[in-house]
């Protein structure tokens, strides 16, 4: 029953990525129509709470589907959601990650108009993200403090998709979503700690990665003016620093510059994207930092050996 696990570990992603769609969305709404809601829903806002410390652990709610209001917004955090454009609340059998928008054919099954193809796209990224985390997990799962990490590590997983479909649509990174990964990645360290790795591989070198990779964006940021390098860049190489090691973020750094470069190269070759257009660099920094997590080191040691022979 070995593939038992990753069956587990699949479906935990599916969750994972509705809530981080209905995260996204929710971060999005301007701030004017969450208190309309919070105040329409006062009773609630204890619930709502409790709704974001859920987000950090990964997610435990189900409900997924777009919402257009702050009103329909609070309901998510409350397990229920509701068309955006019919309002019709949906119920459980409309909002199974990714089968329901099959089912439905990308439609509200109440009012036909279309669902954008994001959610399900999110869901199954998150899936595969949650399934790879899990096969490339490098230690042993034997304990439970090793178990404790790697659930902590999807929550940090689940939140990096988020802050990178959010860059993708709005090009910014919101500061909730980079202060919940930085809380998130102290407390991974503390968590490693509780496995038994060394003090320079807990917090010696993180640290350094962390201070390190800050300096260097913020130095980038202010000698571009913030024409290369927006704030969110620099908060949030501070964190993935933390989040991997010193060695390891320097990987993550390389990794997001030359993908960055690659893609910007290949979209300007085939006239999609204008030399003034704006890539948001973020993705690309998520996606260093997550890879780094597992492939730094092997990364590092085989460049450095590149290097002396
Ligand atoms: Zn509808």
């Amino acid at each position: 029953m070995e593939w038992l696990p990753y069956i587990v570990v699949g479906v935990l992603g599916l969750i994972g990525g509705s809530f981080v769609n209905a995260w996204v969305w929710r971060t999005y709404l301007p701030a004017s129509e969450y208190r309309g809601a919070d105040e329409a829903k006062a009773n609630t806002k204890p619930e709502e709470k409790q709704g974001e410390k859920a987000t950090g652990n990964g997610g435990s709610h189900t409900s997924g589907a777009p919402d257009a209001d702050g009103q329909t917004s609070a309901s998510v955090l409350k397990g229920r959601s509701a068309c955006p454009d019919c309002g019709h609340t949906l119920g459980i059998k409309d909002l199974v990650p990714v089968l329901s928008w099959l089912w439905l054919r990308g439609r509200c099954r109440y009012c036909r108009n279309p669902i954008s193809v994001q959610y399900p796209v999110v869901e199954i990224i998150t899936a595969t993200a949650f399934l790879l985390s899990f096969w490339w997990w490098p230690s042993a799962l034997e304990t439970w403090p090793s178990w404790v990490h790697l659930g902590w590590w999807l929550a940090i997983t689940s939140v990096v998709i988020a802050m990178g479909v959010y860059d993708l649509r709005w090009y910014i990174l919101p500061d909730s979503m980079l202060w919940v990964l930085l809380v998130l990645a102290v407390v991974s360290r503390g968590l490693a700690a509780m496995t038994g790795a060394p003090l320079e591989e807990w917090l010696i070198g993180p640290l350094a990665g962390a201070a390190g990779a800050f300096l260097f964006f913020y130095g980038l940021y202010v000698v571009g003016r913030e024409r290369w390098m927006g704030g969110g860049d620099v908060k949030l190489v501070f964190a993935g620093g933390l989040l991997v090691g010193g060695v390891s973020t320097i990987v993550a750094l390389f990794i997001a510059f030359v993908s960055a470069a690659a893609l910007g190269v290949g979209l300007m070759a085939s006239r999609r994207k204008g030399k003034g257009d704006m890539l948001p660099f973020g993705p690309f920094l998520l996606a260093g930092f997550w890879l780094s997590f597992f492939f730094g080191d092997p990364i590092a040691s085989w460049y450095t050996g590149l290097l002396l022979h």
